[in-house]
Protein backbone atom coordinates (compact mmCIF):
# COMPACT_ATOMS: atom_id res chain seq x y z
CA UNK A 1 0.00 0.00 0.00
CA UNK A 2 1.34 3.53 -0.88
CA UNK A 3 2.01 6.08 1.58
CA UNK A 4 -0.39 8.62 0.45
CA UNK A 5 -3.54 5.25 0.01
CA UNK A 6 -2.33 4.61 3.92
CA UNK A 7 -2.69 8.66 4.76
CA UNK A 8 -6.19 8.23 3.02
CA UNK A 9 -7.21 4.92 4.64
CA UNK A 10 -7.05 6.90 8.47
CA UNK A 11 -9.49 9.71 6.53
CA UNK A 12 -11.45 6.96 4.96
CA UNK A 13 -14.35 7.15 8.10
CA UNK A 14 -13.96 10.03 10.16
CA UNK A 15 -16.86 11.51 12.05
CA UNK A 16 -20.72 10.63 12.14
CA UNK A 17 -21.65 9.04 8.99
CA UNK A 18 -24.47 11.28 7.07
CA UNK A 19 -27.20 10.51 5.18
CA UNK A 20 -26.68 13.49 3.23
CA UNK A 21 -23.07 12.73 2.10
CA UNK A 22 -24.28 10.70 -0.98
CA UNK A 23 -20.11 10.04 -1.73
CA UNK A 24 -17.75 10.20 0.63
CA UNK A 25 -13.78 9.83 1.00
CA UNK A 26 -12.82 7.90 -2.11
CA UNK A 27 -13.48 10.01 -5.20
CA UNK A 28 -12.88 12.69 -7.99
CA UNK A 29 -15.62 14.67 -5.64
CA UNK A 30 -17.46 14.09 -2.79
CA UNK A 31 -21.20 14.26 -3.75
CA UNK A 32 -23.09 15.88 -1.18
CA UNK A 33 -27.20 17.24 -0.77
CA UNK A 34 -27.71 20.28 1.16
CA UNK A 35 -31.16 20.89 2.52
CA UNK A 36 -33.94 22.58 0.06
CA UNK A 37 -34.19 25.83 0.78
CA UNK A 38 -31.40 26.76 3.51
CA UNK A 39 -28.12 28.31 2.45
CA UNK A 40 -24.25 26.07 2.78
CA UNK A 41 -22.70 28.63 5.27
CA UNK A 42 -18.53 27.74 4.43
CA UNK A 43 -15.55 28.91 5.80
CA UNK A 44 -11.58 27.98 5.75
CA UNK A 45 -8.74 28.17 8.34
CA UNK A 46 -5.50 27.18 8.22
CA UNK A 47 -2.78 25.63 10.70
CA UNK A 48 0.91 26.41 10.20
CA UNK A 49 3.27 24.73 12.85
CA UNK A 50 5.12 27.53 14.20
CA UNK A 51 2.89 30.11 13.17
CA UNK A 52 -0.55 28.83 14.59
CA UNK A 53 0.72 26.31 17.34
CA UNK A 54 3.96 25.94 18.63
CA UNK A 55 5.73 22.77 17.20
CA UNK A 56 5.58 20.72 20.50
CA UNK A 57 1.94 20.84 20.29
CA UNK A 58 0.56 16.85 20.76
CA UNK A 59 -0.85 15.86 17.56
CA UNK A 60 -4.42 15.33 19.31
CA UNK A 61 -4.45 19.14 20.35
CA UNK A 62 -3.36 20.10 16.64
CA UNK A 63 -6.36 17.78 15.11
CA UNK A 64 -8.82 19.16 17.90
CA UNK A 65 -8.09 22.50 17.23
CA UNK A 66 -7.95 23.01 13.27
CA UNK A 67 -11.35 21.74 13.29
CA UNK A 68 -12.76 23.00 16.25
CA UNK A 69 -11.50 26.95 15.57
CA UNK A 70 -13.45 26.31 12.13
CA UNK A 71 -16.48 25.12 13.60
CA UNK A 72 -16.21 28.43 15.31
CA UNK A 73 -16.85 30.58 12.19
CA UNK A 74 -19.75 28.42 11.67
CA UNK A 75 -20.69 29.18 14.69
CA UNK A 76 -20.21 33.36 14.57
CA UNK A 77 -22.90 32.94 11.25
CA UNK A 78 -25.12 30.89 13.18
CA UNK A 79 -24.98 27.70 10.51
CA UNK A 80 -25.48 24.08 11.81
CA UNK A 81 -22.15 22.51 10.72
CA UNK A 82 -22.52 19.26 8.52
CA UNK A 83 -19.21 18.35 6.37
CA UNK A 84 -15.35 19.54 5.82
CA UNK A 85 -13.25 18.66 3.92
CA UNK A 86 -9.01 18.65 5.24
CA UNK A 87 -5.76 19.42 3.11
CA UNK A 88 -3.15 18.03 4.99
CA UNK A 89 0.61 19.04 4.47
CA UNK A 90 2.91 17.11 6.25
CA UNK A 91 6.73 16.09 6.08
CA UNK A 92 6.23 12.71 6.67
CA UNK A 93 3.72 9.91 6.68
CA UNK A 94 3.88 8.73 10.53
CA UNK A 95 1.54 6.36 11.40
CA UNK A 96 1.16 6.74 15.06
CA UNK A 97 1.19 10.55 14.74
CA UNK A 98 -1.64 10.12 12.27
CA UNK A 99 -3.52 8.01 14.60
CA UNK A 100 -3.20 10.66 17.02
CA UNK A 101 -4.18 13.68 14.77
CA UNK A 102 -7.17 11.99 13.23
CA UNK A 103 -8.23 11.07 17.40
CA UNK A 104 -8.03 15.12 17.92
CA UNK A 105 -10.04 15.60 14.87
CA UNK A 106 -12.45 13.18 16.00
CA UNK A 107 -12.88 14.50 19.52
CA UNK A 108 -13.83 18.02 17.83
CA UNK A 109 -16.64 16.56 15.29
CA UNK A 110 -17.68 14.08 17.46
CA UNK A 111 -20.20 16.65 19.40
CA UNK A 112 -21.88 18.16 16.66
CA UNK A 113 -22.29 14.86 14.14
CA UNK A 114 -20.02 17.04 11.42
CA UNK A 115 -18.03 14.38 8.70
CA UNK A 116 -15.35 14.70 6.56
CA UNK A 117 -16.03 14.02 3.14
CA UNK A 118 -12.78 14.37 0.78
CA UNK A 119 -9.31 16.66 1.21
CA UNK A 120 -5.84 16.80 -0.54
CA UNK A 121 -2.46 15.22 0.97
CA UNK A 122 0.83 16.52 0.38
CA UNK A 123 4.65 16.57 1.70
CA UNK A 124 6.24 19.99 2.94
CA UNK A 125 6.08 21.86 6.26
CA UNK A 126 3.02 20.51 8.68
CA UNK A 127 0.31 22.36 7.74
CA UNK A 128 -3.78 22.01 8.15
CA UNK A 129 -6.15 23.87 5.66
CA UNK A 130 -10.08 22.92 6.83
CA UNK A 131 -12.92 23.85 4.86
CA UNK A 132 -16.43 23.58 6.68
CA UNK A 133 -19.79 23.80 5.51
CA UNK A 134 -22.80 24.09 7.59
CA UNK A 135 -26.42 25.12 6.78
CA UNK A 136 -28.29 28.10 7.74
CA UNK A 137 -31.38 29.73 6.47
CA UNK A 138 -30.09 32.76 4.53
CA UNK A 139 -32.50 35.32 6.40
CA UNK A 140 -31.27 34.01 9.81
CA UNK A 141 -27.55 34.00 9.36
CA UNK A 142 -25.55 36.00 11.76
CA UNK A 143 -23.93 38.94 9.71
CA UNK A 144 -21.11 41.23 10.91
CA UNK A 145 -22.80 44.51 10.14
CA UNK A 146 -26.10 44.21 11.58
CA UNK A 147 -25.64 46.31 14.56
CA UNK A 148 -27.23 49.32 15.32
CA UNK A 149 -26.76 51.95 17.90
CA UNK A 150 -28.59 51.21 20.74
CA UNK A 151 -28.14 47.45 20.53
CA UNK A 152 -26.53 45.68 23.88
CA UNK A 153 -23.29 44.01 23.28
CA UNK A 154 -22.63 40.42 24.75
CA UNK A 155 -20.25 37.57 25.03
CA UNK A 156 -20.28 34.06 25.97
CA UNK A 157 -18.01 32.00 28.46
CA UNK A 158 -14.92 34.10 29.67
CA UNK A 159 -12.16 36.08 27.92
CA UNK A 160 -8.41 36.06 27.79
CA UNK A 161 -7.85 32.33 29.23
CA UNK A 162 -6.36 31.47 25.89
CA UNK A 163 -3.82 34.30 25.96
CA UNK A 164 -2.26 33.47 29.35
CA UNK A 165 -2.56 29.98 28.34
CA UNK A 166 -0.10 30.80 25.42
CA UNK A 167 2.01 32.87 28.11
CA UNK A 168 2.35 30.28 30.56
CA UNK A 169 3.49 27.62 27.10
CA UNK A 170 5.78 30.35 26.14
CA UNK A 171 7.17 30.97 29.97
CA UNK A 172 6.10 34.35 29.78
CA UNK A 173 3.28 33.68 32.56
CA UNK A 174 4.32 31.39 35.47
CA UNK A 175 1.83 29.36 37.70
CA UNK A 176 0.62 25.15 37.94
CA UNK A 177 -2.09 23.16 39.50
CA UNK A 178 -5.75 23.29 38.48
CA UNK A 179 -5.40 26.76 37.47
CA UNK A 180 -2.93 26.49 34.89
CA UNK A 181 -3.84 23.33 33.71
CA UNK A 182 -7.78 25.27 32.85
CA UNK A 183 -5.79 27.71 30.95
CA UNK A 184 -3.35 25.59 29.00
CA UNK A 185 -7.21 23.49 28.13
CA UNK A 186 -8.70 26.64 26.77
CA UNK A 187 -5.78 27.41 24.63
CA UNK A 188 -6.02 24.32 23.19
CA UNK A 189 -9.06 22.94 23.28
CA UNK A 190 -11.62 25.37 22.35
CA UNK A 191 -15.37 24.83 22.31
CA UNK A 192 -17.13 26.32 19.16
CA UNK A 193 -20.32 27.98 20.61
CA UNK A 194 -22.69 26.01 18.25
CA UNK A 195 -25.31 25.46 21.11
CA UNK A 196 -25.16 29.34 22.15
CA UNK A 197 -25.14 30.15 17.83
CA UNK A 198 -28.43 28.37 17.15
CA UNK A 199 -30.39 30.08 19.66
CA UNK A 200 -29.08 33.62 18.53
CA UNK A 201 -30.65 32.80 15.57
CA UNK A 202 -33.84 35.77 14.75
CA UNK A 203 -32.98 37.47 18.41
CA UNK A 204 -28.89 38.78 17.71
CA UNK A 205 -28.76 41.39 15.23
CA UNK A 206 -24.44 40.81 14.22
CA UNK A 207 -22.28 38.41 15.57
CA UNK A 208 -18.53 37.52 14.75
CA UNK A 209 -16.16 35.34 16.45
CA UNK A 210 -13.19 35.94 18.84
CA UNK A 211 -10.24 34.80 17.24
CA UNK A 212 -7.69 37.54 17.22
CA UNK A 213 -9.15 39.16 20.80
CA UNK A 214 -11.75 41.13 21.72
CA UNK A 215 -10.57 44.61 20.73
CA UNK A 216 -10.04 43.22 17.38
CA UNK A 217 -12.80 41.10 16.48
CA UNK A 218 -14.97 43.92 17.65
CA UNK A 219 -13.80 46.43 15.35
CA UNK A 220 -14.46 44.41 12.48
CA UNK A 221 -18.10 44.14 13.92
CA UNK A 222 -18.26 48.21 14.04
CA UNK A 223 -16.76 48.26 10.65
CA UNK A 224 -19.18 46.11 8.84
CA UNK A 225 -22.34 48.08 10.81
CA UNK A 226 -21.05 51.33 10.75
CA UNK A 227 -21.18 52.32 14.53
CA UNK A 228 -19.16 52.38 17.59
CA UNK A 229 -19.39 50.95 21.23
CA UNK A 230 -19.12 51.45 24.92
CA UNK A 231 -17.28 48.73 26.89
CA UNK A 232 -17.68 48.25 30.71
CA UNK A 233 -14.65 47.04 31.61
CA UNK A 234 -16.06 45.92 35.01
CA UNK A 235 -18.31 43.64 33.01
CA UNK A 236 -16.00 41.72 31.23
CA UNK A 237 -16.05 38.06 32.18
CA UNK A 238 -12.89 36.21 33.36
CA UNK A 239 -12.58 33.36 34.81
CA UNK A 240 -11.10 32.31 38.24
CA UNK A 241 -7.70 30.87 36.48
CA UNK A 242 -7.20 33.92 34.92
CA UNK A 243 -8.23 36.12 37.80
CA UNK A 244 -5.48 33.67 40.09
CA UNK A 245 -2.73 33.68 37.73
CA UNK A 246 -2.85 36.67 35.56
CA UNK A 247 -3.21 39.41 38.38
CA UNK A 248 -3.68 42.76 36.89
CA UNK A 249 -2.24 41.68 32.99
CA UNK A 250 -6.16 40.31 32.83
CA UNK A 251 -8.42 42.51 32.03
CA UNK A 252 -5.59 43.40 29.07
CA UNK A 253 -6.20 40.16 27.89
CA UNK A 254 -9.61 40.06 28.14
CA UNK A 255 -9.12 42.93 25.82
CA UNK A 256 -6.76 41.89 23.25
CA UNK A 257 -5.75 38.27 23.59
CA UNK A 258 -6.61 35.73 20.91
CA UNK A 259 -7.86 32.38 20.82
CA UNK A 260 -10.77 32.32 22.80
CA UNK A 261 -13.14 31.45 20.16
CA UNK A 262 -15.91 33.08 22.34
CA UNK A 263 -19.00 34.52 20.25
CA UNK A 264 -19.59 38.62 20.35
CA UNK A 265 -22.93 39.67 19.50
CA UNK A 266 -25.34 42.86 19.77
CA UNK A 267 -28.89 41.98 20.63
CA UNK A 268 -31.58 45.10 20.12
CA UNK A 269 -33.07 46.13 23.91
CA UNK A 270 -36.38 44.90 22.93
CA UNK A 271 -34.84 41.48 22.43
CA UNK A 272 -32.80 41.30 25.34
CA UNK A 273 -35.34 39.38 27.67
CA UNK A 274 -35.66 36.72 25.49
CA UNK A 275 -31.85 36.40 25.02
CA UNK A 276 -31.28 35.66 28.69
CA UNK A 277 -34.61 33.32 29.18
CA UNK A 278 -32.97 31.07 26.05
CA UNK A 279 -29.50 31.36 27.58
CA UNK A 280 -30.62 29.86 30.80
CA UNK A 281 -30.01 26.23 29.17
CA UNK A 282 -26.17 27.21 27.50
CA UNK A 283 -23.75 25.38 28.34
CA UNK A 284 -21.54 28.73 28.25
CA UNK A 285 -22.15 31.78 30.70
CA UNK A 286 -23.50 34.81 28.92
CA UNK A 287 -22.28 38.26 30.15
CA UNK A 288 -23.66 42.05 28.73
CA UNK A 289 -20.33 44.09 28.45
CA UNK A 290 -21.47 46.93 27.16
CA UNK A 291 -23.29 48.81 24.08
CA UNK A 292 -23.45 49.98 20.28
CA UNK A 293 -22.79 53.47 19.70
CA UNK A 294 -24.36 55.96 16.96
CA UNK A 295 -20.78 57.60 17.32
CA UNK A 296 -17.66 55.81 15.95
CA UNK A 297 -14.95 54.44 17.76
CA UNK A 298 -14.43 51.88 21.02
CA UNK A 299 -14.57 53.16 24.05
CA UNK A 300 -13.89 51.36 28.00
CA UNK A 301 -15.36 53.03 30.76
CA UNK A 302 -12.84 51.44 33.57
CA UNK A 303 -14.13 50.67 36.98
CA UNK A 304 -13.66 54.48 38.36
CA UNK A 305 -16.34 55.54 35.39
CA UNK A 306 -13.32 56.88 33.32
CA UNK A 307 -13.65 56.36 29.76
CA UNK A 308 -10.42 55.70 27.38
CA UNK A 309 -10.57 55.23 23.49
CA UNK A 310 -9.08 51.89 22.63
CA UNK A 311 -7.41 51.51 18.96
CA UNK A 312 -9.44 48.90 16.79
CA UNK A 313 -7.67 49.24 13.83
CA UNK A 314 -6.44 45.34 12.71
CA UNK A 315 -3.91 45.65 9.90
CA UNK A 316 -4.09 41.45 8.85
CA UNK A 317 -0.23 42.27 7.56
CA UNK A 318 1.43 43.79 10.08
CA UNK A 319 4.48 42.37 11.87
CA UNK A 320 5.00 44.63 14.78
CA UNK A 321 1.74 44.44 16.30
CA UNK A 322 1.18 40.12 15.97
CA UNK A 323 -0.55 40.67 12.42
CA UNK A 324 -3.45 37.48 11.90
CA UNK A 325 -1.66 34.43 13.53
P1 LIG B 1 -7.11 13.21 -6.82
O1 LIG B 1 -5.78 12.98 -7.42
O2 LIG B 1 -8.27 12.80 -7.68
O3 LIG B 1 -7.25 14.58 -6.23
P2 LIG B 1 -6.40 12.18 -4.26
O4 LIG B 1 -5.43 11.05 -4.30
O5 LIG B 1 -5.90 13.53 -3.89
O6 LIG B 1 -7.19 12.15 -5.63
O7 LIG B 1 -7.58 11.82 -3.27
C1 LIG B 1 -8.28 10.64 -3.39
C2 LIG B 1 -9.44 10.65 -2.42
O8 LIG B 1 -8.96 10.73 -1.10
C3 LIG B 1 -10.38 11.82 -2.63
O9 LIG B 1 -11.68 11.39 -2.39
C4 LIG B 1 -9.94 12.80 -1.58
O10 LIG B 1 -11.02 13.61 -1.18
C5 LIG B 1 -9.48 11.87 -0.47
N1 LIG B 1 -8.43 12.48 0.38
C6 LIG B 1 -7.13 12.70 0.09
N2 LIG B 1 -6.47 13.27 1.10
C7 LIG B 1 -7.40 13.43 2.08
C8 LIG B 1 -7.36 13.99 3.38
N3 LIG B 1 -6.25 14.52 3.90
N4 LIG B 1 -8.51 13.99 4.09
C9 LIG B 1 -9.64 13.49 3.57
N5 LIG B 1 -9.74 12.94 2.37
C10 LIG B 1 -8.63 12.91 1.61
MG1 LIG C 1 -6.01 15.43 -4.71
Amino acid sequence: MSEFALIRQHFARLGSGRGDVLLGVGDDCALLAPPAGQALAVSTDTLIEGVHFPPATSPEAVGYKALAVNLSDLAAMAAEPAWFTLALTLPDADAGWLQRFTGGLSAAAAPWGVQLVGGDTTRGSLTIGITVFGFVPAEQALRRGGAQPGDRLFVTGTLGDAAAGLALWQGRLHGDGEAAETLRERLQRPTPRLVEARALRGLASAAIDLSDGLCGDLGHLLAASQVGARIDQAALPLSPALRSLAGPQAVEWALRGGDDYELLFTVPPARVAALKARAGAWPSALSEIGEITARSGLAVVDEQGVARPLQTGYDHFATDSGGER
